[in-house]
């Protein structure tokens, strides 16, 4: 079943040492929420800026969409 390798490989890459190294996650400029639900890239960012290292997040706390470069 792929559904229960998917399962067993997540829990260990978020817990890995590689990702601890990495910056901290991205905060909301407005309320200082942390950002850690990425959303899907919009059409304008897909098709122009598919070069550039660029993530887009979401706020739940004050609904924001923005974009980071990471
Ligand atoms: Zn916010």
């Amino acid at each position: 079943m792929p559904l229960v390798v998917l399962t067993t490989i997540i829990p260990i890459s978020k817990n890995s040492s590689l990702e601890k190294r990495q910056k901290k996650e991205p905060t909301c400029p407005k309320c200082k929420n942390e950002l850690n639900a990425r959303i899907r890239r919009g059409f304008i960012v897909k098709t122009f800026l598919f070069w550039l290292p660029i993530k887009r997040y979401i706020c739940y706390n004050c609904h924001r969409k923005l974009y980071k470069l990471s």
